[in-house]
Protein backbone atom coordinates (compact mmCIF):
# COMPACT_ATOMS: atom_id res chain seq x y z
CA UNK A 1 0.00 0.00 0.00
CA UNK A 2 1.11 3.27 -1.21
CA UNK A 3 1.22 5.48 1.92
CA UNK A 4 0.40 9.31 2.03
CA UNK A 5 2.57 10.90 4.44
CA UNK A 6 2.07 13.60 6.75
CA UNK A 7 5.18 15.91 6.18
CA UNK A 8 8.37 15.27 4.14
CA UNK A 9 11.33 17.21 2.83
CA UNK A 10 11.52 18.56 -0.67
CA UNK A 11 15.30 17.47 -2.05
CA UNK A 12 16.13 17.86 -5.75
CA UNK A 13 19.84 17.41 -7.68
CA UNK A 14 20.34 21.19 -6.75
CA UNK A 15 20.08 20.50 -3.15
CA UNK A 16 22.69 17.37 -3.81
CA UNK A 17 24.46 19.22 -5.48
CA UNK A 18 25.19 21.88 -3.23
CA UNK A 19 25.98 19.54 -0.63
CA UNK A 20 28.42 17.50 -2.68
CA UNK A 21 29.95 21.60 -3.42
CA UNK A 22 30.40 21.88 0.09
CA UNK A 23 32.03 18.31 0.79
CA UNK A 24 34.31 18.99 -2.44
CA UNK A 25 35.48 21.66 -0.93
CA UNK A 26 36.51 20.56 2.29
CA UNK A 27 35.15 23.32 4.66
CA UNK A 28 32.17 21.90 6.15
CA UNK A 29 31.53 23.84 9.35
CA UNK A 30 30.67 28.02 9.77
CA UNK A 31 32.12 30.05 6.72
CA UNK A 32 31.40 31.22 3.60
CA UNK A 33 28.29 29.39 2.92
CA UNK A 34 26.46 30.65 5.73
CA UNK A 35 27.38 34.18 5.21
CA UNK A 36 25.78 33.61 2.12
CA UNK A 37 22.13 31.79 3.48
CA UNK A 38 22.53 35.50 5.94
CA UNK A 39 22.66 37.64 2.78
CA UNK A 40 19.86 35.48 0.83
CA UNK A 41 17.29 35.60 3.64
CA UNK A 42 18.07 39.03 5.08
CA UNK A 43 17.43 40.55 1.23
CA UNK A 44 14.26 38.80 1.47
CA UNK A 45 13.02 39.60 4.52
CA UNK A 46 14.79 43.20 4.37
CA UNK A 47 16.04 42.86 7.68
CA UNK A 48 19.35 41.46 9.66
CA UNK A 49 19.12 37.07 10.09
CA UNK A 50 21.51 35.39 11.53
CA UNK A 51 21.45 31.68 11.28
CA UNK A 52 21.72 29.11 13.89
CA UNK A 53 21.93 25.37 14.61
CA UNK A 54 17.73 25.08 15.30
CA UNK A 55 14.38 26.90 15.35
CA UNK A 56 14.83 26.10 19.26
CA UNK A 57 18.25 27.72 19.46
CA UNK A 58 17.24 30.84 18.06
CA UNK A 59 14.25 31.22 20.42
CA UNK A 60 16.41 30.80 23.57
CA UNK A 61 19.09 33.07 21.93
CA UNK A 62 16.67 35.58 21.05
CA UNK A 63 14.86 35.74 24.99
CA UNK A 64 18.57 35.69 26.18
CA UNK A 65 19.63 38.56 23.85
CA UNK A 66 17.00 40.69 25.79
CA UNK A 67 18.71 40.24 29.40
CA UNK A 68 15.90 37.39 30.25
CA UNK A 69 16.13 34.98 32.71
CA UNK A 70 15.70 33.82 36.14
CA UNK A 71 12.95 35.15 37.66
CA UNK A 72 11.29 36.65 34.32
CA UNK A 73 7.96 36.04 33.06
CA UNK A 74 7.42 34.60 29.43
CA UNK A 75 4.20 34.67 28.20
CA UNK A 76 3.87 31.82 25.51
CA UNK A 77 0.18 29.85 23.72
CA UNK A 78 0.26 26.65 25.43
CA UNK A 79 -0.83 25.39 22.14
CA UNK A 80 2.63 25.22 20.47
CA UNK A 81 5.13 22.39 19.70
CA UNK A 82 7.28 22.05 23.21
CA UNK A 83 10.24 23.72 21.64
CA UNK A 84 8.67 27.25 22.17
CA UNK A 85 8.66 25.94 26.39
CA UNK A 86 11.83 24.74 26.43
CA UNK A 87 13.69 27.97 25.17
CA UNK A 88 12.06 30.05 27.18
CA UNK A 89 12.86 27.29 30.41
CA UNK A 90 16.00 27.19 29.17
CA UNK A 91 16.61 30.92 29.30
CA UNK A 92 16.10 30.66 33.04
CA UNK A 93 12.62 32.65 32.27
CA UNK A 94 9.25 30.98 33.35
CA UNK A 95 6.69 30.34 30.45
CA UNK A 96 3.44 31.72 30.95
CA UNK A 97 0.87 29.43 29.15
CA UNK A 98 -1.75 31.25 27.75
CA UNK A 99 -4.95 30.35 25.93
CA UNK A 100 -5.79 30.47 21.83
CA UNK A 101 -8.58 31.69 19.91
CA UNK A 102 -10.97 29.02 18.42
CA UNK A 103 -11.26 30.44 15.16
CA UNK A 104 -7.14 30.31 14.24
CA UNK A 105 -5.63 28.81 16.89
CA UNK A 106 -3.59 31.76 17.49
CA UNK A 107 -2.94 33.62 20.59
CA UNK A 108 -5.67 35.14 22.31
CA UNK A 109 -5.36 38.53 23.18
CA UNK A 110 -8.10 38.92 25.80
CA UNK A 111 -6.27 35.90 27.77
CA UNK A 112 -2.73 37.61 27.16
CA UNK A 113 -3.90 40.74 28.75
CA UNK A 114 -5.23 38.59 31.81
CA UNK A 115 -1.56 37.12 32.54
CA UNK A 116 0.66 40.48 32.21
CA UNK A 117 2.73 41.27 35.58
CA UNK A 118 5.38 43.29 37.04
CA UNK A 119 7.44 39.80 36.26
CA UNK A 120 6.58 40.08 32.48
CA UNK A 121 9.52 40.60 30.18
CA UNK A 122 8.12 39.53 26.89
CA UNK A 123 5.26 37.51 24.85
CA UNK A 124 6.43 34.79 22.50
CA UNK A 125 3.95 34.52 20.00
CA UNK A 126 3.04 31.30 17.35
CA UNK A 127 2.44 31.67 13.98
CA UNK A 128 0.35 28.77 14.03
CA UNK A 129 0.12 26.56 10.86
CA UNK A 130 1.55 29.80 9.10
CA UNK A 131 -1.58 31.71 10.33
CA UNK A 132 -0.41 35.01 11.44
CA UNK A 133 -1.25 35.88 14.83
CA UNK A 134 -2.61 39.63 15.43
CA UNK A 135 0.47 41.72 15.67
CA UNK A 136 -1.10 45.02 15.53
CA UNK A 137 -2.56 44.70 18.83
CA UNK A 138 0.76 42.36 20.45
CA UNK A 139 3.03 45.30 19.66
CA UNK A 140 0.58 47.65 20.66
CA UNK A 141 0.18 45.98 24.12
CA UNK A 142 3.76 44.88 24.50
CA UNK A 143 4.84 49.13 23.65
CA UNK A 144 2.08 49.59 26.05
CA UNK A 145 3.68 47.70 28.79
CA UNK A 146 7.39 47.59 28.27
CA UNK A 147 7.44 44.13 27.22
CA UNK A 148 9.71 42.94 23.85
CA UNK A 149 8.06 40.48 21.70
CA UNK A 150 9.37 37.61 20.05
CA UNK A 151 8.09 35.47 17.23
CA UNK A 152 8.23 31.64 17.09
CA UNK A 153 7.67 32.19 12.78
CA UNK A 154 8.68 27.97 13.09
CA UNK A 155 5.23 27.70 11.02
CA UNK A 156 5.34 30.65 8.95
CA UNK A 157 8.34 31.40 6.48
CA UNK A 158 7.08 32.95 3.93
CA UNK A 159 3.58 34.42 5.59
CA UNK A 160 2.11 37.52 5.71
CA UNK A 161 0.29 39.54 8.30
CA UNK A 162 -2.35 42.15 6.64
CA UNK A 163 0.50 41.83 3.28
CA UNK A 164 3.53 42.05 5.34
CA UNK A 165 6.45 39.80 4.70
CA UNK A 166 6.48 37.83 8.58
CA UNK A 167 9.91 38.81 9.39
CA UNK A 168 10.11 42.21 8.02
CA UNK A 169 8.40 44.08 11.15
CA UNK A 170 8.11 43.80 14.87
CA UNK A 171 10.71 43.15 16.97
CA UNK A 172 12.32 39.52 17.22
CA UNK A 173 11.02 36.86 14.77
CA UNK A 174 12.70 33.34 14.65
CA UNK A 175 12.28 30.63 12.14
CA UNK A 176 13.02 27.43 12.23
CA UNK A 177 14.68 25.46 9.24
CA UNK A 178 14.54 21.50 10.53
CA UNK A 179 13.34 19.01 8.02
CA UNK A 180 9.84 19.47 7.61
CA UNK A 181 9.70 23.76 7.38
CA UNK A 182 8.61 25.60 4.94
CA UNK A 183 12.24 25.78 4.19
CA UNK A 184 14.60 23.55 4.86
CA UNK A 185 18.36 23.23 5.69
CA UNK A 186 18.26 20.33 7.27
CA UNK A 187 18.14 21.23 10.26
CA UNK A 188 18.50 24.82 11.49
CA UNK A 189 17.32 28.20 12.68
CA UNK A 190 17.44 32.15 12.18
CA UNK A 191 16.92 34.93 14.56
CA UNK A 192 15.56 38.15 12.35
CA UNK A 193 15.36 41.88 14.07
CA UNK A 194 16.59 44.78 13.62
CA UNK A 195 18.01 45.46 17.24
CA UNK A 196 22.04 45.86 17.56
CA UNK A 197 21.95 44.44 20.91
CA UNK A 198 20.03 40.98 19.84
CA UNK A 199 22.40 40.74 16.65
CA UNK A 200 25.66 41.53 18.29
CA UNK A 201 24.69 38.93 21.21
CA UNK A 202 23.32 36.09 18.82
CA UNK A 203 26.87 36.87 16.66
CA UNK A 204 29.38 35.76 19.56
CA UNK A 205 26.64 33.39 21.65
CA UNK A 206 26.37 31.13 19.03
CA UNK A 207 29.61 30.16 18.74
CA UNK A 208 30.39 29.46 22.67
CA UNK A 209 30.55 33.23 23.35
CA UNK A 210 33.84 33.57 21.81
CA UNK A 211 34.49 37.45 21.05
CA UNK A 212 33.99 38.51 17.18
CA UNK A 213 34.26 35.05 15.69
CA UNK A 214 31.41 35.39 13.46
CA UNK A 215 33.51 38.36 12.12
CA UNK A 216 36.48 36.01 12.01
CA UNK A 217 34.74 33.14 10.38
CA UNK A 218 33.38 35.33 7.86
CA UNK A 219 37.21 37.02 6.82
CA UNK A 220 38.66 33.57 6.95
CA UNK A 221 40.54 33.64 9.63
CA UNK A 222 40.43 31.68 13.06
CA UNK A 223 39.77 33.56 16.76
CA UNK A 224 42.93 32.05 18.17
CA UNK A 225 43.51 34.65 20.77
CA UNK A 226 39.99 36.03 22.39
CA UNK A 227 37.68 36.58 25.26
CA UNK A 228 34.71 35.42 26.08
CA UNK A 229 32.13 38.14 27.83
CA UNK A 230 29.41 35.73 28.21
CA UNK A 231 27.34 32.30 28.36
CA UNK A 232 27.67 30.83 24.70
CA UNK A 233 26.19 28.15 22.99
CA UNK A 234 27.60 25.87 20.45
CA UNK A 235 24.72 26.69 18.44
CA UNK A 236 26.01 27.80 14.73
CA UNK A 237 25.35 26.54 11.63
CA UNK A 238 27.62 24.87 9.28
CA UNK A 239 28.39 25.09 5.84
CA UNK A 240 26.37 21.86 4.56
CA UNK A 241 23.36 22.80 6.28
CA UNK A 242 23.70 26.29 4.16
CA UNK A 243 24.00 25.19 0.94
CA UNK A 244 20.69 23.52 1.50
CA UNK A 245 19.35 25.83 3.10
CA UNK A 246 19.95 28.47 -0.21
CA UNK A 247 19.28 26.01 -2.89
CA UNK A 248 15.45 26.05 -1.27
CA UNK A 249 15.18 29.81 -0.44
CA UNK A 250 15.44 29.74 -4.43
CA UNK A 251 12.44 27.37 -4.68
CA UNK A 252 10.55 29.45 -1.77
CA UNK A 253 7.33 30.77 -4.13
CA UNK A 254 7.37 27.05 -6.22
CA UNK A 255 6.88 25.49 -2.15
CA UNK A 256 4.26 28.35 -1.30
CA UNK A 257 2.42 28.19 -4.27
CA UNK A 258 1.77 24.16 -4.19
CA UNK A 259 1.16 24.28 -0.52
CA UNK A 260 -1.82 26.98 -1.03
CA UNK A 261 -3.15 25.18 -3.76
CA UNK A 262 -3.14 21.67 -1.54
CA UNK A 263 -4.73 23.92 1.14
CA UNK A 264 -7.56 25.48 -1.33
CA UNK A 265 -8.47 21.91 -2.42
CA UNK A 266 -8.91 20.74 0.99
CA UNK A 267 -11.03 23.71 1.97
CA UNK A 268 -13.08 23.01 -1.62
CA UNK A 269 -13.91 19.33 -0.27
CA UNK A 270 -14.17 19.49 3.33
CA UNK A 271 -15.81 22.64 3.40
CA UNK A 272 -19.45 21.13 3.51
CA UNK A 273 -18.61 17.59 5.13
CA UNK A 274 -20.57 16.85 8.21
CA UNK A 275 -19.08 16.28 11.35
CA UNK A 276 -15.34 18.72 11.35
CA UNK A 277 -14.80 22.24 11.01
CA UNK A 278 -11.90 24.22 10.03
CA UNK A 279 -9.92 26.87 10.97
CA UNK A 280 -10.44 30.26 9.74
CA UNK A 281 -7.45 32.07 7.88
CA UNK A 282 -7.20 34.10 4.84
CA UNK A 283 -5.33 31.90 2.51
CA UNK A 284 -3.87 34.67 0.28
CA UNK A 285 -1.47 36.08 3.31
CA UNK A 286 -0.45 32.59 4.61
CA UNK A 287 2.25 30.13 3.93
CA UNK A 288 0.80 26.76 5.04
CA UNK A 289 2.89 24.69 6.93
CA UNK A 290 0.20 22.24 8.30
CA UNK A 291 -3.71 21.41 7.47
CA UNK A 292 -5.52 21.21 10.89
CA UNK A 293 -9.36 20.10 10.83
CA UNK A 294 -11.07 19.93 14.43
CA UNK A 295 -13.25 16.94 14.90
CA UNK A 296 -15.57 15.96 17.49
CA UNK A 297 -12.96 14.74 20.11
CA UNK A 298 -14.73 11.00 21.63
CA UNK A 299 -14.32 10.13 17.81
CA UNK A 300 -10.69 11.71 16.91
CA UNK A 301 -8.51 9.18 17.71
CA UNK A 302 -10.96 6.49 16.20
CA UNK A 303 -10.76 8.93 12.78
CA UNK A 304 -6.66 8.51 13.09
CA UNK A 305 -6.45 5.07 12.79
CA UNK A 306 -9.07 4.20 10.18
CA UNK A 307 -7.09 6.91 8.12
CA UNK A 308 -3.73 5.17 8.47
CA UNK A 309 -5.63 1.55 7.98
CA UNK A 310 -5.39 3.26 4.34
CA UNK A 311 -2.16 4.51 4.65
CA UNK A 312 -3.04 7.92 5.47
CA UNK A 313 -0.97 9.59 7.82
CA UNK A 314 -1.84 11.99 10.46
CA UNK A 315 -0.74 14.38 13.34
CA UNK A 316 -1.47 16.06 16.54
CA UNK A 317 -0.35 19.86 16.71
CA UNK A 318 0.08 19.67 19.62
CA UNK A 319 -0.31 18.46 23.33
CA UNK A 320 -1.04 21.74 25.21
CA UNK A 321 2.31 22.78 27.45
CA UNK A 322 1.08 23.84 30.17
CA UNK A 323 -0.49 19.93 30.60
CA UNK A 324 2.92 18.96 30.39
CA UNK A 325 4.36 17.71 34.18
CA UNK A 326 7.95 20.01 33.50
CA UNK A 327 5.65 22.87 32.83
CA UNK A 328 3.11 22.08 35.10
CA UNK A 329 5.19 22.34 37.81
CA UNK A 330 6.81 25.76 36.91
CA UNK A 331 3.62 27.75 37.43
CA UNK A 332 0.10 28.34 39.37
CA UNK A 333 -2.38 26.08 37.72
CA UNK A 334 -4.80 28.05 35.55
CA UNK A 335 -7.64 26.88 33.12
CA UNK A 336 -7.17 27.23 29.59
CA UNK A 337 -10.56 26.53 28.59
CA UNK A 338 -10.39 26.92 24.92
CA UNK A 339 -6.96 25.04 24.11
CA UNK A 340 -8.67 22.37 26.81
CA UNK A 341 -11.62 22.37 24.67
CA UNK A 342 -9.85 22.37 21.23
CA UNK A 343 -6.64 20.04 21.27
CA UNK A 344 -8.15 16.53 21.19
CA UNK A 345 -10.57 17.77 18.23
CA UNK A 346 -7.65 18.62 16.31
CA UNK A 347 -6.20 16.30 13.36
CA UNK A 348 -3.27 17.46 10.99
CA UNK A 349 -3.84 16.44 7.63
CA UNK A 350 -1.40 15.87 5.05
CA UNK A 351 0.89 18.45 3.68
CA UNK A 352 4.08 18.74 2.24
CA UNK A 353 5.55 19.98 -1.48
CA UNK A 354 4.90 16.89 -3.23
CA UNK A 355 1.75 15.68 -1.76
CA UNK A 356 -0.04 15.28 -5.20
CA UNK A 357 -3.70 16.57 -5.61
CA UNK A 358 -5.11 12.88 -6.05
CA UNK A 359 -3.84 12.33 -2.40
CA UNK A 360 -5.66 15.22 -1.02
CA UNK A 361 -8.69 13.80 -3.14
CA UNK A 362 -7.65 10.41 -1.41
CA UNK A 363 -7.86 12.03 2.46
CA UNK A 364 -11.07 13.94 2.07
CA UNK A 365 -13.00 11.17 0.49
CA UNK A 366 -11.87 9.10 2.90
CA UNK A 367 -12.11 11.18 6.07
CA UNK A 368 -15.30 11.96 4.51
CA UNK A 369 -16.57 8.27 4.41
CA UNK A 370 -15.36 7.46 7.95
CA UNK A 371 -17.42 10.40 9.27
CA UNK A 372 -20.35 9.91 7.32
CA UNK A 373 -20.49 6.11 8.90
CA UNK A 374 -19.25 6.89 12.54
C1 LIG B 1 9.69 23.35 14.59
C2 LIG B 1 9.23 24.25 15.64
C3 LIG B 1 10.12 24.87 16.55
C4 LIG B 1 11.55 24.50 16.72
O1 LIG B 1 12.30 24.40 15.62
P1 LIG B 1 13.52 23.36 15.53
O2 LIG B 1 14.25 23.88 14.34
O3 LIG B 1 12.91 22.01 15.29
O4 LIG B 1 14.30 23.44 16.79
C5 LIG B 1 9.61 25.80 17.43
N1 LIG B 1 8.32 26.10 17.46
C6 LIG B 1 7.42 25.53 16.64
C7 LIG B 1 5.99 25.94 16.73
C8 LIG B 1 7.85 24.56 15.72
O5 LIG B 1 6.96 23.96 14.92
Amino acid sequence: MKVIKLSKSSITTAEKNAVLDVLEKEYLGMGLKVKEFEVKLSDYLGRTALCVATGTAALQLAIESCGIGRGDEVICPSLTYVASFQAISASGATPIPCDVNLNDLTISIEDLLKLITPRTRAIMIVHYAGIAAQMGEILKIAKLNNLRVIEDAAHAFGSKYKGQLIGSFGDITCFSFDGIKNITSGEGGAVVTTNEETLNYVMDARLLGVSKDTENRYNGTRSWNFDVFNQGWRYHMSNIMAAIGIIQLDRLSLFITKRQKLVKRYIKKLNAAKGLELLNFNISDCAPHIFVIKVNKSKRDYIRQELLKQGIETGLHYQPNHLLSFFKNQTVERKLPNTEEVWEQLITLPLHYDLAYKDVDKVCSALIKILDES
